[in-house]
């Protein structure tokens, strides 16, 4: 099992690189240094060698997000940055997504939907980083019946694979059953209807 290493960072003069193509932070950050596209963050992570890369994903369009996945994975395998953290910053809770940076071996994600992103937030984010916010930790909060189906270039359908992919998800039911742990629970889980 990897180490937490959220918690070797906490106390530490932190040296971060943020990767926000949305363009919700603070100009001047503490510590830090903000770019805007992820050819820019490759460029700066490979030649500043920060203690972490903060990637930040927000309601985008599909193709933006998945640009962002290819930076986590192209972070993981160079051989200049492999060894550096990545935290994802997610705006919310997706499983086809967290699936992606598991596979991406991104280390940490956390959950900030709040619009903008200042220094004291961001050590306060990494300070706090444990075994809590690893991704494979993140995945199994998630239903595993969770599934996506796009509408447009920006917007996705949340539908439950234990229902034949008949029944769509939203509101209270989502964010209580299907997006905590509690979708052990759940009647469709404990006796799926599974296409056949
Ligand atoms: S309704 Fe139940 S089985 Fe379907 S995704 Fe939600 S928790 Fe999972």
């Amino acid at each position: 099992m990897k180490p937490v290493l959220g918690n070797s960072l906490a106390g530490k003069n932190i040296r971060y690189l943020l990767c926000d193509t949305w363009g919700k932070t603070e100009p001047e950050l503490e510590g830090g240094e903000w770019v805007q596209s992820p050819i820019q963050c490759l460029d700066r992570a490979v030649e500043t060698k920060p203690n972490i890369i903060v990637v930040r994903f927000w309601q985008m369009p599909i193709r933006e997000r998945e640009a962002l996945v290819d930076l986590c994975t192209t972070l993981k395998w160079n051989s200049y940055t492999r060894k550096i953290p990545v935290l994802a910053l997610l705006h919310a809770k997706h499983r086809g997504l967290i699936e992606d940076l598991q596979h991406a071996d991104v280390d940490f994600a956390r959950f900030f939907s709040e619009r903008s992103l200042n220094s004291g937030r961001m050590i306060e984010i990494i300070g706090s980083l444990g075994a809590k916010d690893r991704v494979e930790r993140q995945l199994k909060m998630l239903c595993p019946y969770l599934h996506y189906d796009a509408i447009d270039a920006k917007c996705e359908m949340i539908l439950c694979g234990a229902y034949k992919d008949r029944m769509v998800l939203g509101g209270k039911w989502l964010h209580k059953m299907c997006e905590t742990g509690e979708h052990l629970h759940c009647e469709y889980y404990l006796k799926p209807r599974v296409k056949s």
